[in-house]
């Protein structure tokens, strides 16, 4: 049987950034050092396969500090960032803490803290309910941080003062969105502060410049990610607004749709921060099965971000 051509633009860079990479790291290194159990504290990135393939080596995941026993066993804080009470729970029970919060949400905490500290009250562009949110604002006390989602609700802020105004943002936002968010924050709040241009990480930047890189030479955008993973959502939603309307999230190739994927010629395949390569690979082959695909890689630029693993970790000896 003669299988009809596809091209497969495949977006780079994709995939796994540096604090996802640190994240599965820790808690790896953490079984290997201390052995099972490790206990994590929420999903450790926002994605199934590599939750499963951590629990089949000997992490239990939770929701909450009172799921784990008193006694030695480590617990990793998630990727996405805790509130402060959560260390002080763990520190008051004397859990052997580690914490996998990427290096860029810690950075944006520090953020909110400095100007909590100057005295400005402190504007949250971010999405309701996403851990991250949750632990940026549990930074501070109660009513410190106020979070706003869109242009809508920056055009209807009241603040205290607006002297005394200060912006930080979810690190895994859309580039265009809070972009115009913030030129409403600033236009309704010339003095407010912030960052340089906005918190979001190089990461969530790089994976939607690649995809509108491609958007408009293909038919259909599949980004394998997790419908809780932010950064994956943005990039669907980066394709369907740069040429490319028909963008689906995609979680394994056993979800694909074949009925509703015939007769196409150039298609396109981002992953989200926290999607493994091999999820990529899975779904490439399966297209194989279905057309004669030729894999062209379009890279809009090289990452090189690493972070260290925390001290006690990068210290601590290998059992012999
Ligand atoms: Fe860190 Fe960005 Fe990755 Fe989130 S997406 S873990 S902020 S590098």
């Amino acid at each position: 049987m003669t299988r009809p051509p596809l091209t497969i633009l495949l977006a780079a860079p994709r995939g796994f950034c540096a604090g996802v990479v640190r994240a599965i790291d820790i808690v790896e290194r953490a079984l290997a050092l201390y052995g099972a159990p490790v206990y994590v504290r929420h999903e450790i990135v926002h994605n199934r396969f590599v939750v499963d393939d951590l629990r089949a080596k000997g992490a239990i995941f939770v929701d909450e500090l009172d799921e784990i026993p008193d006694g030695d066993r480590p617990v990793v804080f998630s990727a996405h960032g805790v509130p402060k009470s959560v260390p002080a729970a763990a520190s008051a029970r004397h859990l052997f803490q580690l914490d996998a919060t990427c290096p860029l949400v810690t950075k944006v905490h520090m953020e909110a803290q400095r100007h909590h500290a100057e005295g400005l009250e402190i504007i949250l562009i971010g999405h309701k309910g996403h851990p991250e949110v949750i632990g940026t604002m549990g930074q501070l006390p109660d009513g410190a941080v106020r979070l706003i989602e869109s242009v809508e609700e920056a055009e209807a802020l009241e603040v205290r003062d607006p002297e005394k105004l200060a912006y930080v943002t979810q690190t895994t936002l859309s580039v265009d969105d809070t972009k115009d968010v913030i030129a409403a924050l600033q236009r309704r709040f010339p003095a407010i502060r912030g960052p340089y241009k906005e918190d979001i990480c190089y990461a969530t930047t790089n994976r939607q410049e690649a995809v509108k890189a491609i958007a408009p030479r293909i038919e259909l955008l599949l980004v394998v990610g997790a419908p809780n993973s932010s950064n994956s959502r943005r990039l669907v939603e980066v394709g369907e607004k740069n040429g490319t309307p028909r963008s689906l999230l995609v979680q394994r190739a056993a979800d694909l749709d074949w009925s509703s994927l015939q007769g196409l010629s150039t298609i396109g395949i981002t992953a989200g921060a926290s999607a493994p390569e091999l999820l990529v690979n899975e779904i490439i082959d399966a297209f194989r099965n279905h057309y004669d695909v030729r894999v062209e890689t379009v890279t809009l630029r090289e990452e090189n971000v690493s972070f260290n693993l925390p001290r006690e970790l990068r210290e601590a000896q290998s059992p012999s």
